[in-house]
């Protein structure tokens, strides 16, 4: 079910066309952690491996004040309308007609997870239509304008959160059922109005909306602790350096990727000194010792493993000590093979192992002149250094 679910072709429409009455003026272009409000959960979305349509649904301002931003991301954009329902039908003719899932969230909540999208897409693929929603935590009183009417029973009651989710065809056919209706704060009421069960998602109270400038500051306050953005988040660098004897007759393996040579790197492992290098790197920047102590030389049962189980292992160290990787720079020293028709590749193949984008992966190899033992192509060398990101 899952498999077949990660297949489906999901789409997101991300709506921030508000006036920000109770802010005090628009909200999408604040500034939260150094970055515009709505940036947040586009860049959420556009993470996300199964959205592959992401339209956001705003004003002129935004989008010019945004357009560099949004071009870089590929996102499609459409025009506000008057409420945000017709925002949202604005946002479903921007998308093309092949969509199974579209995902409907709203621009003021910065704190969506990856986890919360996939969870509310597979509902949606098994119900319909989900909502994510979490339990109210306060009392409930309903009034009749002056005095309390009734206490309700507050275990019946959700505080629905976006994003909502749907298979394409509820959600457009119950927006159709109902052409004129305006007032709806949420599709989901205009689904259930068309007779269509809606399933509930537990959701997480740090999804919030940023609606009152104390949001704002909450906000800030979650996302430090999550995203380590917050002042607390501290900055370290590590250094890493390897050598291996180059060897007739073994596979060269530079970066977790196999290079053509007619020689390879001598080692307990599959000799990858650059992803040896890279490993005690970040092992440095936390302090947290070097590969050996992790895999160490005598242990025989790990002879011959691919270095990337190393990079598994040490990734892991990183996560135990709050911490991540965000950028890395390496040299390579050898003569032999020249590797610059290779640096793409390796850039490429050290990204996926360690979850970076490629701009934040750097590869350079140089020759050693001739001399020693580099010069004659006995050995290879790799230096390199990391900045990690401890929160
Ligand atoms: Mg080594």
């Amino acid at each position: 079910m899952a498999a077949k679910n990660s297949e489906q072709n999901c789409a997101a429409i991300i709506v921030a066309g508000g006036k920000g009455t109770r802010m005090g003026g628009p909200k999408q272009c604040l500034d939260l952690c150094g970055k515009p409000l709505l940036l947040h959960s586009v860049e959420t979305f556009r993470a996300n491996k199964r959205i592959k349509h992401l339209v956001v649904v705003s004003d002129a301002k935004t989008f010019k004040q945004l357009d560099k931003e949004f071009q870089r991301l590929g996102v499609r954009r459409a025009n506000g309308g008057e409420t945000r329902l017709q925002s949202v039908r604005n946002g479903l003719r921007a998308l093309p007609e092949c969509v199974d899932l579209v995902a409907v969230h709203d621009g003021a909540r910065p704190l969506v997870s990856d986890a919360a999208i996939n969870e509310c897409l597979d509902a949606a693929a098994r119900h319909g239509a989900a909502v994510p929603a979490a339990p109210v935590k306060d009392t409930l009183k309903e009034s009749d304008g002056r005095f309390v009417a009734k206490t309700p029973d507050r275990k019946f009651y959700w505080a629905a959160q976006t994003p909502q989710c749907y298979r394409f065809s509820v959600l457009t056919e119950s927006l159709a059922k109902f052409p004129k209706e305006k007032d709806s704060t949420d599709e989901s009421s205009l689904v259930e109005k068309a007779g269509h069960k809606v399933a509930l998602v537990k959701s997480d109270y740090s999804n919030i909306k940023i609606t009152t400038p104390e949001d704002l500051l909450l906000a800030q306050a979650l996302m430090a602790k999550t995203k380590g953005t917050g002042r607390n988040a501290e900055l370290r660098i590590g250094i890493g350096y390897d050598i291996h004897r180059m060897v007739p007759g073994r596979p060269l393996f530079l970066g977790g990727l196999q290079i053509p040579h007619s020689k390879g790197m001598l080692g307990h492992s599959d000799g990858d000194a650059l992803l040896h290098a890279v490993c005690d790197a970040m092992l440095g920047a936390v302090s947290a010792g070097e590969i050996g102590i992790y895999f160490p030389p005598t242990d025989l049962t790990i002879m011959g493993i691919s270095s990337r189980v190393i990079a598994e292992k040490t990734l892991e160290v990183l996560r135990s000590k709050n911490a991540e990787l965000v950028q890395l720079d390496s040299v390579i020293v050898g003569e032999s093979p020249k590797l610059m028709t290779h640096y793409a590749a390796i850039r490429k193949s050290l990204a996926e192992i360690f979850g970076l984008d490629e701009s934040n992966v750097s590869v350079k190899a140089k020759s050693h002149e001739g001399m020693g033992e580099l010069g004659r192509g006995e050995a290879l060398s790799c230096h390199v250094i990391v900045m990690v990101r401890k929160k």
